[in-house]
């Protein structure tokens, strides 16, 4: 067996509007292709979507690429001694590593001659419909975004300013579809309790990361009270963290760039199937080779937020369709993205 040869590319794209969260605004996105050649003729590709808030860019990708290289084994299906063994080499870095991961599931998968979500198992007519972001803006632009998506049967929008309530009222006098909010953590525990009355009155499906990480009594405080459910998302990286959200919150949100491998976002949803939190799964602003391999995971979840790449102004990659919100997975083996 050859050993397989990891390259790097790194790919700046553009969201069609400038995306703001709680945390500020952006319109470029550095991300990563990486490409895993087998000498065989097969090559698996992966996605890095590095954020800067968990202590990551494209540069450090690169930098930790160049280590995970060297210590892959020469089997794509050895999954875990990958993940184990880039572990040792080099902790944190979980945007590289799931890169990484997302590549040797789809050179495995090319090897079986069959698509990510058949090798798992999957029924992928059991994926929930995915929901579209609407970013931080005023209410006349947030108007005019929320007709722009008119074709997504679910919105997310984006809080955790003093316009919230203009813009909550804005987003429900425009439409009558289910609207979830994510604050990402851009509220304290009392700003969050005030606003709940808004956010029964217009009907808000779903509250995500409304505090701070680590302030695990203020999300349970927000849960007590909050008529929808509440879900963590900046407080649940990995697996590990996801005994102590039990009792604190009613579900989480996993995110690849967050976990590190697709081996780890699978355990994550036993670990929070078996403390009775519901799950979704959510991305970064991303291409749709990092959104198709969260889009594989689709049929074991209870709600999805994969719109990354329908947010950008032009998508270098195709395969998990997401159109109008419905996950229509690949066929063709692997993680069966092309480029466009
Ligand atoms: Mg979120």
């Amino acid at each position: 067996m050859t050993a397989l040869r990891l390259t790097h590319e790194i790919l700046t794209v553009r969201t069609a509007h400038p995306f703001a969260i709680a945390r500020g605004t952006q319109q470029e996105y550095r991300v990563v292709w990486v490409r895993l050649a087998d000498g065989d003729g097969l090559e698996g590709w992966g996605e890095a979507d590095p954020s800067w808030y968990y202590g990551e860019t494209a540069d450090t990708v690169a930098a930790a690429l160049g280590v995970y290289a060297t210590v892959l084994p020469d089997d794509p299906f050895r999954l875990e001694e990958a993940d184990a063994a880039m572990m040792r080499a080099l902790r944190g870095n979980a945007a590289a590593r799931m890169a990484v991961s997302a590549a040797l599931h789809d050179l495995a998968g090319k090897r079986l001659g069959v698509p990510l979500w058949r090798w798992w198992g999957l029924d992928p007519s059991r994926a929930p419909r995915s929901s579209f972001t609407i970013g931080l803006d005023t209410p006349e632009r947030v108007r005019a975004k929320v007709r722009e998506a008119s074709a997504y049967p679910v919105l997310k929008v984006k809080v955790g300013t003093p316009d919230d309530a203009a813009v909550l009222r804005a987003v429900r006098e425009t439409t009558d579809r289910p609207i979830r909010v994510d604050a990402n953590a851009g509220w304290t525990a009392k700003q969050a309790l005030a606003r709940l009355p808004l956010l029964a009155e217009l009907g808000v499906e779903l509250i995500e990361q409304p505090v701070a990480p680590d302030d695990l009594e203020g999300l349970a405080a927000v849960r007590r009270a909050a008529p929808m459910p509440v879900l963590a998302d900046e407080s649940c990286r990995t697996a590990a963290d996801i005994p102590r959200l039990a009792g604190v919150v009613d579900g989480i949100n996993i995110k690849l760039a967050k976990c590190g491998s697709l081996r780890e976002a699978q355990r994550m949803i036993a670990v929070a199937r078996a403390h009775h939190l519901a799950v979704m799964v959510g991305c970064m602003i991303e291409t749709s080779l990092g959104i198709t391999a969260a889009a594989h995971l689709a049929p074991l979840l209870d709600y999805l937020d994969l719109d990354g790449a329908l947010l950008l102004a032009r998508d270098p990659f195709a395969g998990a369709s997401l159109a109008a919100g419905q996950v229509t997975l690949p066929t063709s083996p692997g993680l069966g993205v092309t480029t466009r």
